[in-house]
């Protein structure tokens, strides 16, 4: 083996929260001397950080491992998997994806700097530089930056094993979140996006309340800080404080992710929700009332679920009009409470109401598209016009990565910045804006 250069190149599958964890990973690494590369061809170790959420994460996750594995024939390198994988597919990985040098759980992130040296052979020579010093490493865009404010869950959804694999919900104190996003915004940050397992329930573990609101009062103080999104919300813990804070102008954006999974309560008990067809749209009453934009993710075809439950969702779906929308068909989680319900359906079924959930919902959001042509909407622009292309934004009901975007044909926009863009056309999800006028800086 030739000597190692201590170089590392890091694959972050997932979700948001799982990004949140590969960035700290990577800063561990460079603050104990490891260099990151992009290339994973060219890194002494590489580190692979599944999703196993579904079946589809999941088999993305081993292509990945295995393409990296793969790499090891042609030079000396190591492959390292961490995320929700290993805590709950450890054997799928070993049977599917051979040749992986080591697994980190959950429970040794903090040790992945030892682990990465000892799989090298020795550690990076002790050097003190401005890199080490300041390791903090964003994984997403200058412009905006994932806070998480909780790590694990509290429910027990019975599709779900996080709280099995990541234990139950713990805050990080108010203080710690507020000088994060202090860093963020000296570094540049616009937008920061609140994610959890659970934001709903923010604070309860260690002040004994909720401090959800609490926490973003004092992040709205934040210098730097435009936009402020909460993301996971939990549809029984949605209380008129959070929607006022949300509805209240300025900084924090009126936009709510709340996750309901279904809408019929026979299926819903199924799941274990805690909650109600009525809860819901009380719930949807109280947000849509003070102008708040909604996503919301469904699965379709859980078990037991019936034609009629279904269309039951479908109607549900009709009358909340979420403006955005995620669904997957029920993928069996190993271990999870649903694996063991009776009437498991059939692939196909799945995935024809898939199909036709996600044709009203296509035809609420184009219709809400065409809704904004003629508007003035405030724009955070994402990524600058390039060999012509447009220049493409988001507005403030619109979430990085998973919502829809705005496209401006001009050439003088730099991503991050903040405009107010005419609305001049609706294409399906997306929209086409003009003549920007430049926003106050905030
Ligand atoms: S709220 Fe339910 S689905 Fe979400 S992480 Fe917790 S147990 Fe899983």
């Amino acid at each position: 083996m030739s000597a190692a250069k201590h170089t590392v190149a890091f694959i972050s599958l997932g979700c948001p929260k799982n990004l949140v964890d590969s960035e700290q990973l990577v800063s561990t690494l460079v603050s104990r001397g490891f260099r990151v590369l992009t290339d994973p061809a060219q890194a002494d170790v590489v580190v692979v950080n599944t999703c196993g959420f579904l079946e589809a994460s999941r088999a993305e996750s081993l292509g990945v491992i295995r393409d990296a594995v793969r790499l090891k024939q042609r030079s000396a390198r190591s492959v390292l998997v961490a995320g929700c994988m290993v805590g709950n597919y450890r054997e799928l990985l070993e049977r599917e994806a051979p040749g992986v040098d080591r697994y980190v759980p959950f429970s040794d992130y903090g040790k992945i700097a030892d682990v990465a040296a000892d799989v090298c052979g020795d550690a990076p020579p002790v050097g003190f530089t401005v890199e080490r010093l300041r390791a903090d490493v964003a994984l997403t865009p200058a412009h905006y930056a994932y806070l998480k404010i909780s790590e694990g869950c509290n429910h027990t959804c019975s599709f779900c094993v996080i709280p099995d694999i990541r234990g139950a919900m713990r805050s990080l104190p108010i203080e710690d979140l507020v000088q994060r996003a202090r860093v963020l915004a000296a570094r540049g940050v616009r937008e920061l996006v609140l994610v959890a397992q659970d934001s709903t329930v923010y604070g309860t573990d260690i002040y004994g309340e909720n401090r959800l609101v609490k926490l973003i009062e004092r992040l709205r103080s934040v210098e730097g800080l435009a936009w402020i999104r909460l993301m996971y919300a939990y549809p029984t813990e949605v209380r008129p404080a959070l929607a006022e804070v949300l509805a209240a102008g300025g900084s924090v954006l009126p936009y709510l992710d709340v996750p309901i999974q279904h809408s019929n309560d026979r299926v819903l008990k199924l799941m274990r929700r805690g909650y109600g067809r009525r809860d819901l749209e009380t719930m949807v009453q109280l947000l849509r009332g003070r102008g708040i934009a909604l996503r919301t993710t469904v699965i379709t075809g859980f078990p037991g679920e019936s034609d009629a439950d279904f269309e039951d969702l479908l109607q549900f779906l009709r009358d909340a009009r979420f403006e955005r929308l995620g669904a997957f068909p029920y993928s069996r989680e190993h271990g999870s409470r649903a694996d063991a319900l009776e009437g498991h359906l059939p692939e196909a079924v799945k995935k024809e109401r898939l199909e036709r959930l996600m044709l009203l919902q296509q035809d609420i959001a184009f219709e809400e598209a065409r809704r904004q042509v003629g508007r003035d909407l405030e724009v955070l622009l994402d990524t600058p016009s390039r060999d012509g292309a447009p220049a493409v934004g988001r507005t403030r009901s619109d979430a990085p990565e998973v919502d829809a975007c705005v496209r401006i044909a001009d050439t003088t926009l730099r991503a991050g910045e903040i405009v107010t863009v005419n609305i001049l056309a609706a294409d399906g999800y997306d929209l086409t804006g003009t003549a920007p006028r430049r926003a106050l800086e905030i």
